[in-house]
């Protein structure tokens, strides 16, 4: 049973993002979510702060906007309403409009939300899932709206690309998250929210959700960290995963300049294979790709990268591949997260069977490797992986309907 808000009607839905704001993300004003603290001293002077108080109240907008988590000038107390109104005038800081907010049974929540068209035509719908488990709640964002990539096991692969998020969009999920979620100090827990306990609700983020990270490289970065900066939002780079497909220039330059976990998509142990699964590596072959891994920086026991490794019925299941994948990874610290395939109308594949994916983790993890069975989370919300589309390419019903069948079999109890 999902537990969804009957958000048919636009009062509603303007009930439920009002919560976080007054009024919408605008793209007639600047934003100054997802600018860097010195890009936003810069933007404040050109409105006509004076030089010397920018660094200041930069400082101050940083607080309000991340530990805080305001999204109305007004609400910013220690600066005067002369500064406020000059802010409101040149900037937004506002809330993308969230569209629907879906709670499955196993309390995965997923919300649709819309940002401005940016020269796409129309607007863009994407969506963020929350992931809640005992000791970690992990948020899972996504970078583009589509993908330009096909990977034949993924749904926004069948999707068209239709453009990159913006760095206040990637971190405008975040916010959004710990708004609904009551995740912000000093904040009033919203209806629906989980708890007021001073825990925090979002301890990790993945960049896992639609889109190539690595294929919007600058805004991405922009938005992870500010994500960890200790004086804002302060998760702990550790805490975040970037999750690619293989691109390999990238890899080198996320290990440089930003300094997240890296997760790697592989899904095949030998080229053949994984030119067909995961095109990319045509481009970028698995030497190339684990090469770039061994030279991530910082990697050590402690610090892992994590492969994900779906498991495709008769393709890249069998115990001989499991040989091989132990063989490609050694000397690197490695932990391979098995994904059961999950199922969408018109994919070519078919999950494998549940003992053959133990017996395969079993397998790997005799060769020393730590590889957990990613459990199916909130496929009944249609949030696991790969079943991102957005609303823009929403389903016909009668695929919902194929799709709520197909996901029956794969419940998350
Ligand atoms: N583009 C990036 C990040 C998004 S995909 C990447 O490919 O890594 C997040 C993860 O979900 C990837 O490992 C992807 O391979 C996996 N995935 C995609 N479709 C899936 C499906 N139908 N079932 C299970 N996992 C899937
Ligand atoms: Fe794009 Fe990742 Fe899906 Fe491949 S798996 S199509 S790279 S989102």
């Amino acid at each position: 049973m999902v537990v969804s808000l009957d958000l048919s009607d636009r009062d509603k839905r303007a009930a439920l993002s009002a919560s976080a704001g007054a009024s919408f993300m605008d793209e007639q004003k600047k934003p100054l979510i997802g600018l860097s603290r010195e890009e936003m001293r810069l933007v404040l002077i050109e409105i006509g702060v004076p030089e010397k108080q920018a660094k200041m109240r930069t400082s101050q907008i940083w607080h309000w906007l991340y530990v805080r988590g305001v999204s109305d000038f007004a609400l910013m107390a220690n600066i005067s309403k002369v500064l406020r109104e000059m802010l409101e005038e040149s900037f937004s800081i506002a809330r993308p409009e969230i569209v629907e907010e879906q709670i499955s049974k196993d309390g995965t929540r997923k919300w649709l939300m819309r940002f401005p068209a940016r020269g796409a035509g129309k607007p863009v719908d994407i969506e963020t899932v929350y992931i809640p488990e005992k000791n970690r709640g992990t948020l899972c964002i996504s970078s583009q709206v589509g993908c330009t990539l096909t990977c034949t096991f993924c749904h926004t692969g069948t999707q068209r690309m239709v453009r990159n998020l913006t760095s206040e969009e990637i971190l405008a999920q975040l916010l959004v998250a710990k708004d609904r979620l009551g995740d912000f100090p000093d904040r009033d827990t919203p209806q629906g929210g989980i708890a007021p306990e001073r825990v925090r609700l979002v301890s990790n983020i993945v960049m896992m959700g639609m889109g190539e990270p690595l294929y919007n490289f600058e805004n991405v970065k922009s938005a992870l960290l500010i994500a960890s900066d200790s004086d804002g939002i302060a998760l702990s780079k550790r805490r975040i995963t970037l999750s690619t497909s293989g691109v390999v220039p990238g890899i080198y330059r996320t290990g440089e300049e930003i300094g997240v976990a890296l997760a790697i998509s592989l899904h095949a142990v030998n080229d053949e294979l994984r030119n067909e699964l995961v095109p990319i590596n045509k481009k970028y072959p698995l030497k190339e790709l684990l090469d770039a891994c061994r030279n991530y920086p910082g990697i050590n026991n402690a610090r892992r990268i994590t492969f994900e490794y779906v498991m495709l019925k008769g393709v890249n299941d069998s115990l001989n591949d499991a040989k091989e994948l132990a063989r490609l990874l050694k000397g690197i610290p490695a932990k391979i997260n098995l994904i059961p395939f999950n199922p969408w109308p018109g994919s070519e594949h078919e999950c494998s069977d549940w003992d053959q994916i133990e017996k395969f983790a079993d397998f790997i993890n005799a060769c020393g490797y730590a590889s957990p069975i990613r459990r199916p989370r909130g496929s009944d919300i249609m949030a696991a992986c790969g079943q991102l589309k957005s609303e823009s390419e929403k389903m016909k019903a009668r695929e919902r309907l194929a799709m709520a069948a197909m996901v029956s079999g794969h419940g998350d109890e």
